[in-house]
């Protein structure tokens, strides 16, 4: 099984869409709880780690590890 990796300014897709029809989110805060913000309309939600490693997809756009 594949492993989940994701770091800061990524864009991840998640199993769930956002209302707005953009399933793209970027992750803009890493701790204990994830912040992303949906690409479609900047909405941004906080979820705790374990249940976002749970509802991502896919990661979708690797953040440049300079
Ligand atoms: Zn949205």
């Amino acid at each position: 099984m594949e492993k989940k990796q994701f770091q800061l300014n990524d864009i991840v897709e998640m199993k769930k869409q956002h209302p707005c029809g953009t399933n793209a989110w970027k992750i803009i805060r890493m701790g204990a709880d994830i912040r992303i913000k949906c690409e479609g309309c900047q909405h941004s939600v906080m979820i705790p780690r374990k249940e976002f490693e749970k509802k991502m997809k896919k990661l979708l756009v690797q953040a440049d590890a300079e």
